[in-house]
């Protein structure tokens, strides 16, 4: 998901066009699992990826087999495999032939799951993107499935393929070696630790020192927050070294253009903001060197920008003077699904969350049922749910900002003149914020994910919510506690 800017979006949650999904093989839910068996019984110790094209248009989708191919050892947990933390658009399983043990299981988010959402895949024009999913190597045939979250929170398979992983069919050739591995920090064996991968792209070879002291300064910001810090000893940081023919990255609006080895670019979805890569296939030859749970891709830029999908990476603009920001509030995205708190600014989804439809984000609820709250263990019984806050007037300062905001870009506004603009932002709403009754407690606060009304968020302000705050509201802290402990216990 994007991150915070431009003008506001408000309210337009019932224009629904209801989508079906023609692909739908079986409309069931997946077979209620046995359980797991031992993971040196069923996997050789290395990890499979499997590589594919997801095409279509809004309501229309179809899963394309591109290629297995075999990577290193598998950087993951090896008992519990076949459980994951539920969140994802998407869900992938691995289970045995005739169905009966799921062996293996993981939730994710994609691009092409946020671009469905966008008035390009709306107008009808079809678009292919390339995505993978790792998974420990199986010693005997299994069967792949893909499933699509419904509206009522259950999956539907949209794609099934029975494979041999020791068949001719698995490309088992070297990894190609594309730069140097190295370690920034390491606590111990990958398989009991969160490995984090740091690439960076549009660095030249001789400004690779300047990527090793980027860097280590987004492993610091990542980690000066809680829950991280108080956790580093649950994970490793990796880095490899890899150099671009020019300096800088793509920046469409601006008609620079530079062809890096990550493809990292600004602009994804037409939102300067927002930086992407859609050379997946080459994302992931290069990161194959390493032992990875999660990526963080930077790049050699001090434009403002980053993105985060959930369990595929997260971006962000090194040089950036809102660096600490943008590491962590898009590495809450990818690593611990996160929504975005936020709904004054511009973003290109039409109706990310369907009206009536419980998000399956941890921080985010339509507060259907009141007495359900997803995260009620959080809340005080003196607090009110919904909670009630200024929202008038924090959306009426948001607005002028927001105004003044495009008036800067469209001037063509220096980094500089964009730092002092973030700065008084971020001194006016924490002001306003802070002085709301319910500041600081958790809750059900209107105006979360794109929308001012309909959906809520569980404290006045979070990181997902603004730049503000040195911290994440509880909701978020408790999900990113409950997903490192997924990958170490
Ligand atoms: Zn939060």
């Amino acid at each position: 998901m994007s991150t915070t800017l431009s003008t506001p979006r408000q309210k337009h949650r019932n224009t629904a066009v209801s989508t079906t999904i023609l692909l739908v093989l079986c409309l069931g839910l997946s077979p209620l699992a046995a359980a797991s068996p031992p993971f040196e019984e069923v996997f050789t110790g290395r990890a499979l990826r499997f590589d594919y094209y997801h095409s279509g248009i809004a309501g229309e989708e179809h899963i394309s087999l591109h290629r297995l191919r075999l990577e290193g050892s598998w950087p993951g947990r090896r008992s519990g495999l076949d459980q994951s933390t539920g969140f994802g658009k998407y869900r992938f399983e691995v289970f045995e032939p005739e169905g009966e043990r799921r062996l293996y299981s993981h939730g994710f988010s994609s691009i092409y799951g946020e671009w469905e959402t966008t008035g390009e895949a709306r107008r009808g024009f079809r678009r292919s993107l390339h995505e993978s999913q790792r998974f420990p190597e199986p010693k005997m045939p299994v069967e792949l499935v893909l499933s699509k979250r419904q509206a009522d929170g259950t999956f539907a398979e949209i794609y099934r393929l029975p494979i041999d992983p020791q068949s001719r069919f698995v490309d088992r050739s070297q990894i190609p070696r594309r730069g140097e591995l190295w370690p920034v920090f390491e606590h111990g064996d990958p398989a009991e630790k969160v490995d984090l991968l740091v690439l960076g792209d549009g660095y030249t070879t001789e400004e690779l020192p300047q990527y090793r002291m980027d860097v280590r300064h987004v492993v610091d910001s990542l980690f000066a927050f809680e829950p991280f810090s108080e956790r580093l000893q649950d994970f490793n940081v990796w880095a490899i070294d890899i150099a671009s023919e020019h300096s800088g990255i793509s920046r469409p609006r601006t008609d620079f253009w530079n062809r890096t080895p990550l493809g990292l670019s600004y602009n994804a979805f037409d939102l300067e903001r927002y930086m992407l890569t859609f050379e997946n296939e080459r994302l992931r030859e290069v990161a194959a060197l390493a032992p990875y749970d999660a990526l963080i891709l930077i790049a050699n830029s001090d434009k403002y920008g980053g993105g985060g999908i959930y369990n595929l990476y997260s971006t962000a603009a090194a040089k950036s003077g809102q660096l600490p920001y943008l590491i962590v509030h898009e590495f809450g995205h990818a690593f611990a699904g996160l929504g975005d708190e936020y709904y004054t600014s511009q973003v290109s989804y039409e109706e990310f969350n369907p009206p009536g439809t419980e998000p399956w984000e941890p921080n985010i609820t339509a507060l259907l049922e009141a007495e359900k709250l997803k995260w009620k263990h959080l809340v005080e019984e003196s607090t009110p749910v919904p909670t009630p806050w200024d929202q008038e007037t924090y959306d009426r300062v948001s607005l002028d900002f927001q105004k003044k905001r495009n008036e800067l870009r469209a001037g063509g506004a220096s980094e500089e003149r964009m730092e002092e603009y973030f700065a008084e932002v971020k001194r006016v709403t924490s002001k306003i914020l802070e002085a709301e009754k319910h500041y600081g407690v958790v809750g059900a606060f209107e105006g979360a994910s794109y929308e001012a009304q309909g959906l809520y968020r569980p404290a006045a302000d979070c990181i997902m919510f603004s730049r503000n705050p040195d911290h994440f509201c509880p909701v978020c802290s408790e999900a990113i506690e409950r997903v490192i402990d997924s990958y170490i216990k």
